[in-house]
Order: structure tokens, then sequence, then C-alpha cells
């Protein structure tokens, strides 16, 4: 364990995130971190690997910037980069929400919780806690008994909320995410759109996993992260797996890409049924002219077409 990931997010001003974007790639590249960084007028939101004194150095050479003086790292150790290679761009916001009357998060956003305090909300029958991620990343965990909104990218969230708003609107709200950087935006939106009671775990679920006092207690499953290790433990306390196979519905953490690739769609199966379902999630998928488990494994039309059989008996279960 002689690497680390980083991940972290600051809302500062930035005043010109293209001449910062290009000199912080370019010192990433010179000291051999990989990763993925959004720059943008409003701030940085990033997750980087490298050897732990590369980002030992990393973490210095932020702190030493008065704009990032505060800025709080999660770190995860790793056996090697979680990424292959290194981009920093800039962009019009450093997580896509979209709205059309932006939130300032510096301004506008709801109650910070710590660790304890949230795990508190979590056991309050008044609160109603709301996994501020996309379904596939509740799918694969998730605190026991918040909400999941059947989105697939961040910026149907508002829309997700205005459709089921009788479900919260008398209630006290709190919000989850990650590393906490999509809670700051989201719930300076609920604020903004008349609910009156709005929290966020601070720091996020990574920061939660970590706390000495609350050890991940009441996380379900694992935490999806959006770099190769592709998801990381978080309960210390009480281990659950509450991801389900995608075919059968047996307990699976095992993520894979449709191999469609024009469907791509993430779907959690066990290696026996990649196999059987050529890797993908449907029949329409597993044959598709381009399937990538077909190509990788050269299978023959021959075997293709045995296996599209495998479809029929899914149907007839
Ligand atoms: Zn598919």
């Amino acid at each position: 364990m002689d690497y680390r990931v980083l991940l972290f997010y600051k809302y500062v001003t930035i005043d010109d995130p293209e001449t910062f974007a290009a000199e912080h790639l370019q010192f990433c590249k010179d000291n051999d971190l990989k990763g993925r960084i959004l720059v943008s007028s409003e701030g940085i939101n990033g997750t980087v690997s490298g050897p732990k004194e590369v980002t030992d150095n990393y973490i210095a050479h932020m702190r030493a910037d008065t704009r990032f003086s505060d800025i709080v790292f999660k770190i995860d150790e790793a056996e090697g980069h979680a990424f292959k290679k290194m981009h920093v761009r800039p962009r019009n916001e450093i997580v896509a929400l979209d709205l059309e009357d932006d939130v300032n998060p510096k301004e506008l956003t709801g109650k910070y919780l710590s660790p304890t305090e949230f795990r508190d909300a979590l056991q309050s029958d008044d609160t109603v806690v709301i996994d501020a991620r996309n379904d596939y990343e509740y799918d694969l965990g998730h605190f026991r008994g918040a909400i999941r909104p059947n989105i697939t990218r961040f910026r149907d969230l508002p829309d997700w909320i205005k459709e089921n708003k009788e479900q919260f609107m008398d209630k006290k709200i709190v919000t989850y995410c990650t590393g906490g950087i999509r809670c700051e935006k989201f719930s300076g939106w609920l604020l903004k759109e008349g609910f009156e009671d709005v929290s966020q775990l601070k720091d996020g679920i990574a920061t939660y996993g970590k706390d000495p006092e609350t050890k991940g207690e009441f996380w379900d499953g694992k935490m999806y992260v959006f770099d190769e290790r592709i998801s990381v433990e978080i309960n210390q306390v009480d281990k659950t797996v509450v991801g389900k196979e995608w075919f059968d519905g047996t307990p699976c953490e095992r993520y894979i890409n449709c191999s469609n690739p024009e469907c791509n769609r993430q779907i959690l199966v066990s290696e026996e049924n990649e196999e059987r379902y050529l890797g993908a999630c449907s029949h329409e998928c597993a044959a598709h002219e381009r399937n990538r488990y077909v190509q990788k494994h050269d299978i023959s039309e021959e075997e293709k077409a045995k296996r599209l059989e495998n479809f029929k008996d899914l149907v007839n279960q």
C-alpha cells in the first residue's frame, strides 16, 4: 500500500480557470500524478493518485496556495494508481447541476453535519435522508433507509425532487454524497426551493467511513467511486452486501459496463453470468455486432448464437 488516492474539492473563486488548468496539469504531470480534476471560476474538484511521497507533495503544494490552504483531502491507501491518465479540465461548473438560476454554495448551502451528527439524524424519525448520487451508485451501497432518487445524472436530481416533493416537504432533510461536493449545491438548491430544514453530511461518505466514532456504521454495501477501483469499503462495524446480480438477483458487488459499446450501462454481474450472457445487459445488446465481450474473447458466430439462447431461459423463469 505505497500509493494514495486523494479526493478533494473547494468552492473558491478561481479567476482564470483556463490558465490555472493548464499550469496545474503541467504540475501534476511533472510529479507523476494521475487522475481527473475539474476547474471552474467557482472552484476545484478532483481525484488524483500517486506514490505516497508524491501525494504528500501535492497536498503541500495545494495548501501553500492561500485559496486552498484549508482544503480537505480524503485520503485512501491504494496498491497502485487509480487512473491511467492525468486530466485537468476547465468547466462551467465543478459538478454539473445545470441550474437555470445557479446556486453559489459560498452564499447558500445546507447546515453541515459531522459524522456523529449525521449518524444521529439517520436514526431520527422526523428526518428524511436523501442520497444525492446516481441510482447505480446507490445500488452498490447506501445508508440504511436512505431515499434513492431514480436518476443516472446529477443534473436530473432537481426535477426528480420536484416530482416527488410531497414525500419530503414537511420533514427535516439530510443529504449525503461521496465526498460532499454534490450536496453543497444540492442542499443550497433545496433551501431555494422552499425546503426549510436542510442539512448535509460534511465531507461525505468517504469521511464518515473513516471517522473513529462512526466507523461507517449504518452504511450498507460498498461505496461507488469514479476511478479504476470502482468501489471501496465504508462500514467497519457490520458489513453487508446490498448489490443484486442483474440476472439472478443474488448478492453481487461486481460492476461491469454492458459490452454493447452503444449502451455501456453499468450492471452488477457475476463472472459466471458475464460469460453466459456475453457481458451484456440484454439480448439486444448481446447480439450487437460490435459486442466488446465477443471481440475480446474471440467468440465464434456459432458460440455467440448458442449463448444468445441463454436469454430465452431468462424470460421463461
Ligand atoms: Zn446494454
